[in-house]
């Protein structure tokens, strides 16, 4: 089963928050599909990649959809 799972990525802007660049991980893997590693992530249903408003990873929507 797959899940979208959270990279918290450091702004290049220190007066902004940093970013999270959301990944799609098999089962409970610690690695995105592009092979990032997302262990520790917060956690999503795959359900939910077609609606999420955050940045998501193109390589993992990619490598997701190719699936599906
Ligand atoms: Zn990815």
């Amino acid at each position: 089963m797959d899940k979208m799972r959270a990279r918290h990525t450091p702004s290049a802007d220190p007066h902004k928050p940093a970013g999270v660049e959301w990944h799609v991980v098999h089962d409970d893997k610690a690695v995105a599909l592009c092979g990032v590693n997302v262990e520790g992530g917060s956690e999503r249903p795959i359900a939910d990649w077609a609606t999420v408003t955050d940045p998501r990873c193109r390589h993992c929507g990619d490598a997701y959809s190719n699936e599906a």
